[in-house]
């Protein structure tokens, strides 16, 4: 059984990450989504409030599938991390040109490390490739709608933290 690692900050969960997602289990059997925590980072949302976003955008866009995804937490290095949950792919989400320079060189690194892990590019899809969650979070803050970025279940969580500040 091939079990595909997908790290990330995922703060929160978009459209572009569902996709990837989404494609990486038609490779793989079961994916661990790996949510990273920096103790120096304060992400809009905690840890669990990602973890819980994740699975309702999964159980609504991909149910059949759930079963397959677990979430988890990590603050080491990520071949370390992927290796802990017994992970042989690596996958990474590319949207352009700056995404690749970046992945390749990470991919190359990731390499040397741990010749035991095969990184995967994934292509965004059309529709989510200008989708970051940094800007998701900026429209938000400012009012703006992220309907067309993120699942309905995002949408509403933005809109309850927007009305508690
Ligand atoms: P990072 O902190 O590495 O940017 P993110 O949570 O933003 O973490 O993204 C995690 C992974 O998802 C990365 O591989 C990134 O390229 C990919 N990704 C993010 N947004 C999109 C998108 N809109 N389409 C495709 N892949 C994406």
């Amino acid at each position: 059984m091939t079990t595909a690692f997908y790290p990330g900050s995922f703060d929160p969960i978009t459209n572009g990450h569902l996709d990837i997602l989404a494609q990486s289990l038609n490779v793989a059997q079961s994916l661990i989504v790996a949510i990273g925590v920096h103790p120096g980072k304060t992400p809009l949302f905690s840890f669990d409030e990602r973890a819980t976003l994740i699975r309702h955008a999964i159980g609504a866009a991909i149910p059949e599938r759930s079963a397959d995804v677990s979430v988890v937490s990590f603050d080491d290095l990520v071949v370390n991390a992927a290796r802990r949950h017994g992970a042989s792919i690596l996958i990474r989400g590319l949207r352009d040109g700056t995404d690749l320079d970046y992945e390749m060189q990470m991919a190359g690194m990731n390499r040397e490390m741990a010749p035991d892990i095969q990184t995967l590019f994934i292509p965004a899809a059309t529709l989510s490739r200008p989708i970051t969650a940094t800007l998701v979070r900026q429209i938000a803050g400012m009012g703006g709608d992220v309907g067309p970025f993120v699942p309905q279940v995002v949408v509403q969580a933005l809109a309850i933290r927007r009305a508690q500040r």
